[in-house]
């Protein structure tokens, strides 16, 4: 039973948060590391893709594997060809685990992936408070306009799994073995690096209409955030309301940046949750917000929250590194053949085997046969 003057009382800020006391920096800490820790990846895989263009007996510079991390849809054709042969593809195989333990982590530790590690959803966070600061407030998207774009992202997601799931073994192998895909990570690189025209007018748009509406990217079109949010319905863990305590101040509502009504609730299912802590941080009342497991489960704060993530996403792929999993298995001198004919290697229309371009080089290792360590 609730005590009565729970419900009158204005107790202060300070006094709900048992979970998150003084830990309030940790999320950006994390979100900054990795934030740093991509931009250090670019320029080191930047390094990579120019000595690539050098003329042989140039020192070597090695690739950085974890950049395959931003290989999603080839992640998800690797795991797909997993699943169907037993046999893990060899040519982006960092991507492969890094996609894996990204998964895991949802379905475990729901969509944190999103709010701490990702750094376009940092990016996004910190272009909605400088939209914020610099027009005073961001407008929200009407219910119904809000609901009909949310549905864009699983449209997307929807055609990736139509176009992949259904791929038969061999159909999936020629892809990952072929040209387009060894390439994938030069190819995104050098969108960035020498983009087009009209591919920076639609960045430049992303950012500005995420400087108006908060998550703009993440909330309404990324289809790894769809993804990521349906298996963190699984999750056994997530934001608890204890109805007897609460006190109906709607302050967790307030603060949601994915607009739940956390207080209408009293377990936060929804896979737009991205395990912020920011309505476990803002409840004033001690123990009405809890992040947690099944009822009675104790409460897992920031910090311990922020550890069980970190421990997943950089522990296993270390484990599997450390296996032997983790380099491709294209040679280098495979990498300098196919960046001579870079801007002729299209994305395979059709049957794969049609589009491999006549530098296809035959000296590549067959794929890994072995299974996943
Ligand atoms: S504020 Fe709470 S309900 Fe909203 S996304 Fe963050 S953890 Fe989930
Ligand atoms: S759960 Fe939400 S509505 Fe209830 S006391 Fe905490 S902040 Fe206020």
């Amino acid at each position: 039973m609730v005590p009565i003057e729970n419900n009158l009382t204005r107790p202060t800020r300070a006094a709900g948060r048992e979970d998150t006391a003084g830990w309030g920096w940790i999320r950006p800490a994390v979100q900054a590391g990795f934030l740093l820790f991509s931009i250090l990846l670019g320029v080191e895989f930047g390094r990579f893709v120019s000595f690539l263009a050098q003329p042989a007996g140039v020192t070597e510079v090695s690739r950085p594997a974890s950049v395959e991390a931003y290989l999603p849809i080839s992640s998800l054709m690797s795991l797909t060809y997993l699943v169907k042969t037993g046999t893990a593809h060899r040519v982006h195989p960092a991507g492969l685990v890094i996609f894996c333990a990204v998964l895991i982590s949802s379905i475990t530790l729901r969509r944190g992936f999103c709010s701490w590690i990702c750094p376009i959803g940092t990016l996004s966070e910190h272009l909605h408070k400088a939209g914020r600061r610099i027009f005073g407030r961001n407008p929200r998207l009407p219910v119904w306009p809000d609901r009909l774009l949310r549905l864009a992202k699983y449209t997307l997601l929807g055609f990736f799994l139509w176009a992949i799931l259904p791929m038969p073994a061999e159909a999936l192998k020629e892809f990952l073995d072929g040209p387009y895909n060894r390439m994938a990570d030069v190819k995104m690189y050098l969108f960035f690096a020498e983009i087009s025209a009209t591919a920076a007018v639609v960045l430049v748009t992303f950012a500005a209409l995420s400087l108006l509406i908060q998550n703009f990217w993440c909330r309404y079109l990324c289809p790894y955030g769809a993804l990521l949010g349906l298996l963190a319905r699984l999750s056994p863990l997530g934001v608890r309301r204890d109805p007897t305590r609460c006190n109906l101040c709607r302050r967790c509502d307030r603060t949601c940046p994915n607009r739940i009504q956390v207080s209408k609730t009293r377990f936060v299912a929804s896979e737009e949750c991205t395990a912020c802590f920011s309505c476990v941080a803002s409840c004033p009342i001690p123990q009405a917000l809890r992040f947690c497991g099944p009822k009675g489960a104790p409460s897992i704060g920031a910090p311990v929250y922020a550890a069980l993530l970190l421990l997943l996403i950089l522990f296993v792929p270390r484990l599997f590194a450390s296996l032997g999993y983790w380099e491709s298995n294209t040679p280098l001198s495979v990498y300098k053949r196919l960046y001579a004919t870079i801007h002729a290697i299209d994305h395979p229309r059709g049957p794969v085997r049609a589009q491999a371009p006549p530098a296809a080089p035959d000296t590549i290792e067959p794929p890994w046969s072995g299974r996943a360590p």
